[in-house]
């Protein structure tokens, strides 16, 4: 399997000035290797991909979707291979990356299908008196060159969530991928050209945010950027963008509500999910735990067992289902966040210790508060906060008191109580029944406050990829 990879600008393969390694973040073995892209050569990849925008304008909806689906079917048919590359340079338990790879089959297949349904509307002109005898419709034009910038977290879902709706749209891309995570953009990028996608439509440009990633927003060739990351980086993109429209899929802290009716074992299972896949590393992961105050004291003992039978190991091995942090600072960073909230007065009930090179054992918090940093902002670690609480009412409050909003859960049996905190749970998306960890890659997706502005999902993405024209046409003088 390929692991060393070059610059893929204009549907070539070109040697890098300079290069870096690529490691297993579990032993720090190195994976592979990737270009450092300079600012001469990203600027190639944006020539490129400007260059090619009027083919890619031009192409017609059932060839965008006939690549789109060639790409889904080589992914599936080399499902292996990508799963060991996220599992390898992210650290994913390899079950947990194959389910990844599932997914980006996925979502590649419904951007294909967007690409057919690229449609405007009919406008009632007429229905303004002023528009008398007029006929009205939109059209959805693409943008030209998007920027796409990806985290290390779902090294390939996340990028086939953007790179699929902009080819659907009928733009072109740059892609900038994670620099922990850079391979599985490569072989993405390797699988497209395969699939028949033309020169330029798809460039791929490894290197450090702060350098390529910064180059990317600011250039005036880039129409839109489209970005998934911390709430930091995404903030410092906006302020750089200027007019450009720039879509956010941001961090952070989600919150599960369990009621006293819900079904405790559904309840304990899906949140052991949710609490501690990827160890944590997931824009969703379930970070605080609200349970009802008769039964707390049960639930919290059960996920304790549950989170006790964790089998820690590398990410190659089929039996590990949690194993590192992505890299040492942040395994220390989690750690010094459960150190000072239990400095605050917090118990940590189990785990919250370093083992090995980045690795922290699966933990649970009780009797945190709400300023604590465990609490409040993005721990991105294998971490839970369990609280108990009186009334639904102040259940919602709690969920609510965070600077973020990307999905939020609630178990409970009761329909009217469920649709009533979906209503005033501030977030985009409510799980009933389920942790906010659930997502499929069809629906809309993505947050209110800082966690973020504008939806993804292929349907709602090319929305946002797309620029909306309007065409009114003067029928006076037609025949009456
Ligand atoms: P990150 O540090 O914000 O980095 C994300 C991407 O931005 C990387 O490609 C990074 O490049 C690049 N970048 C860094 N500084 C930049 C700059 N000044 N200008 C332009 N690009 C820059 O995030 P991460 O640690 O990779 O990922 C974890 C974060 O992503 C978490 O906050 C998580 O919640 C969030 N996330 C959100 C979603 C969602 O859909 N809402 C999904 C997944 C993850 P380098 O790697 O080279 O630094």
């Amino acid at each position: 399997m390929k692991t060393d990879y070059d610059l893929f600008i204009d549907g070539r393969w070109m040697k890098p000035g300079a290069r870096f390694e690529v490691r297993v973040p579990y032993d720090g073995a190195v994976f592979g290797t990737a270009p450092k892209a300079s600012r001469a050569e990203v600027e190639q990849a944006i020539a490129a991909a400007k260059r090619a925008a009027p083919a890619a304008a031009k192409l017609p909806s059932h060839k965008r979707y006939e690549i789109l689906m060639k790409t889904a079917t080589l992914m599936q048919q080399r499902t292996e291979d990508f799963a060991r590359a996220i599992a390898s340079e992210s650290g994913k338990p390899i079950r947990e990356a194959r389910g990844e790879v599932g997914r980006s089959v996925q979502t590649l297949i419904f951007s294909a299908e967007e690409a057919k349904r690229n449609v405007g509307e009919m406008v009632p002109v007429d229905a303004h008196p002023g528009g008398t005898d007029r006929l009205g419709f939109t059209l959805r034009m693409p943008r030209g060159v998007i920027a796409a910038i990806t985290p290390f977290n779902f090294p390939l879902n996340l990028v086939c969530h953007k790179v699929g709706p902009a080819l659907a749209g009928g733009n072109t891309v740059v892609h900038k991928p994670a620099s922990t995570t850079p391979i599985c953009g490569y072989m993405l990028a390797e699988l497209f050209a395969e699939a028949g996608l033309p020169a330029g439509f798809l460039n791929t440009v490894s290197g450090g945010g702060g350098e390529v990633g910064d180059f990317l927003v600011a250039h005036p060739d880039v129409a839109m950027v489209t970005f998934t990351g911390s709430a930091e980086v995404g903030k410092h993109i906006r302020a750089v963008a200027g007019m450009k429209p720039v879509t956010l899929e941001l961090g952070a802290n989600c919150a599960a509500i369990v009621d006293s009716d819900a079904d405790m074992d559904l309840a304990l299972g899906r949140c052991a999910t949710g609490g501690f896949a990827h160890s944590g590393q997931v824009c969703i992961h379930l970070q605080r735990i609200y349970v009802a105050g008769k039964t707390a004291g049960d639930f919290t003992d059960a996920l304790r067992s549950r989170v006790a039978a964790f089998r820690i190991g590398h990410p190659l091995e089929d039996a590990s289902d949690v194993t590192s942090l992505i890299d040492e600072p942040n395994a220390a960073r989690v750690t010094d966040w459960i150190a000072e909230a239990e400095r605050d007065g917090a118990r940590k009930l189990i785990g919250g210790e370093r083992a090995g090179r980045a690795t922290v054992t699966p933990a649970i918090l009780s009797g945190t508060q709400p300023g604590m940093k465990a609490v409040a902002d993005e721990i991105f670690g294998p971490v839970v906060c369990v609280e108990s609480f009186d009334s639904i009412e102040r259940a919602v409050e709690m969920v609510n008191r965070s600077r973020y909003g990307l999905q939020a859960g609630v178990f409970t049996r009761d329909i009217s109580r469920a649709l009533w905190a979906a209503q005033q749970i501030e977030c985009g998306g409510v799980m009933i029944n389920d942790v906010p960890t659930f997502r499929v890659d069809q629906m809309p997706y993505g947050g209110v406050k800082d966690s973020g502005v504008g939806r993804e999902g292929p349907r709602y993405a090319l929305q946002e990829m797309t620029e909306t024209k309007t065409v009114v046409i003067n029928l006076t003088g037609a025949p009456r």
